[in-house]
């Protein structure tokens, strides 16, 4: 019988288990890597790369543009991109040149003391983004767990609000969604959580200005953190209004707005932020702006860091609980410089936006022709079909549309047939090395497990 997804589950079940072993059977070099790696706690670097559709990971032996090589000779054309973290393309040469002239010719991985890079790096960011003031972290985690505590600090408020069935990273506030009842409750999977996240958080879901108000309107709230359009649970785009709505409400009540850019960056050059005109107190990034190297980032408006720097009590060099010894490290720097320098440019932009159009064009029509009850979004140069039609229009229904199976099943097609897509997503990014060619094998490739899944049997 057919489910929600449109797909005979008993069809699924017997392509998904013969695609499975099709995997395993041609990759012996990736499967004695990982049964080998017996002090590893799972048998991985980290944990989360158990999350894989096969059951044990691909092993990369080399990534360069687009392609994606494994230990067991197997190409790919890469539209995971390290989730993001690779969306300047693996290994640019700006970012490799950058990167050897810092370590190898200047001398110097870590040493506490500033670069020029990091000037150049700081008024970059305010020209794309329209936030003056930088500081920067390891990771799109940090800078929000850091940018959090600021505005707890600065404003006086215990509770930070974030949309149900966000993703900022492992930051303990952000690990609570609009329960069933239509409060607050953890998140599944929320491990070994400090405190109850109901004493820490509040919750509304995406594009709901009326939950928004009705959570704001109790005055606790320090900071909305949350990403223009969600992307990890998804891609859910805003709705008419919802953004403006967000901003006049948290200026109405009195409460920061920090934008999540770590992956809207995609909508372009200054991410959603500059494409659609927003104004954010804070606005967090990492993963990409540094070509793949550990880069966090989150830059301050005028008034925020004036109210800041006026608190003379708050301890922002010493012990006060914001930053990291090896932050704003050169390597870090010297990379983000080449990479928004020379890599992820206006120009680049234009190119990658157009082949995510053409991505989702040709995947929208695949699927109207499978007559599949799924959506396609395109968020600048990313790209994510969901099981699902209408689209989803926040956290919860879109949550509510996941089929892990068949998330599954296509991962591991595609994989075998030398595409990658994102894992945890159905998700398709373009790097500037992603070529028209490479959207093409990938809409040759889904065309076939779409018939397969759905055409005569
Ligand atoms: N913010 C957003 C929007 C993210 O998608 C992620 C990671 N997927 C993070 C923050 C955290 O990034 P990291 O794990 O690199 O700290």
């Amino acid at each position: 019988m057919p489910t929600d997804s449109g797909v005979d589950r008993a069809r699924l079940a017997a392509l998904f288990a013969r695609e499975r072993s099709s995997f395993a059977a041609r990759r012996p070099r990736s499967a004695a890597a990982h049964a080998g790696a017996d002090h590893l706690f799972g048998r991985v670097p980290m944990t989360w790369m158990n999350k894989n559709a096969a059951g044990f990971p691909i092993y990369a032996a080399s990534a360069r543009g687009a392609r994606l090589t494994d230990l067991d000779g197997h190409t790919y054309v890469d539209f995971c991109l390290g989730d993001t973290g690779a969306m300047a393309g693996h290994s640019p040469a700006p970012v490799v040149e950058a990167v050897t002239r810092q370590l190898a010719d200047a001398g110097g991985a870590t040493t506490m003391l500033p670069t020029e890079d990091a000037a150049w790096v700081g008024a970059e960011l305010a020209r794309r983004f329209g936030l003056p003031y930088w500081s920067f972290a390891l990771t799109a985690t940090d800078a929000n767990r850091w940018a959090i505590r600021l505005l707890r600090a600065v404003s006086g408020r215990p509770k930070i609000l974030v949309n149900s069935y966000c993703y900022h990273g492992s930051v303990d506030e952000s690990l609570i969604v609009v329960g069933p009842d239509g409060h607050g409750m953890s998140r599944e999977g929320n491990v070994g959580a400090p405190t109850d996240v109901t004493t820490t958080s509040r919750v509304a879901e995406f594009n709901d200005l009326a939950g928004l108000e009705r959570e704001l309107a109790h005055g606790d709230v320090a900071a909305v953190l949350m990403e223009p359009a969600l992307t990890n649970i998804g891609i859910v785009l805003p709705a008419p209004g919802y953004l403006a709505g967000v901003r006049e409400l948290t200026r109405r009540y009195g409460t920061y707005l920090m934008n999540d850019e770590t992956h809207t960056f995609s909508a372009g050059p200054g991410g959603a932020t500059a494409a659609w005109g927003l104004e954010p107190d804070v606005l967090t990034i990492g993963k990409s702006i540094a070509g793949g190297i550990p880069i966090g980032a989150y830059g301050l408006s005028a008034s925020l860091a004036d109210a800041l720097t006026a608190r003379a009590d708050l301890d922002l060099v010493d012990m006060g609980g914001v930053g990291g010894t090896l932050a704003g490290n050169p390597v870090s720097l010297a990379a983000a410089r080449a990479t928004l320098e020379s890599v992820l440019t206006e120009e680049a932009f234009a190119g990658m936006i157009a082949t995510a159009a053409e991505f989702a064009t040709g995947v929208r029509k695949l699927i109207e022709s499978a007559r599949l009850p799924w959506s396609v979004a395109q968020l600048g140069a990313r790209v994510e079909y969901r099981f699902a039609d209408p689209a989803p229009v926040n956290g919860t229904e879109s949550a509510a549309s996941a089929d892990p199976e068949l998330e599954d099943f296509l991962h591991v097609y595609l994989a075998n047939r030398g595409i990658l897509l994102t894992p945890f997503h159905n998700m398709a990014l373009m790097s500037p090395a992603t070529t028209l060619d490479d959207v093409a094998r990938h809409h040759e490739v889904f065309a076939e497990a779409l018939a397969e899944l759905t055409g005569p049997a």
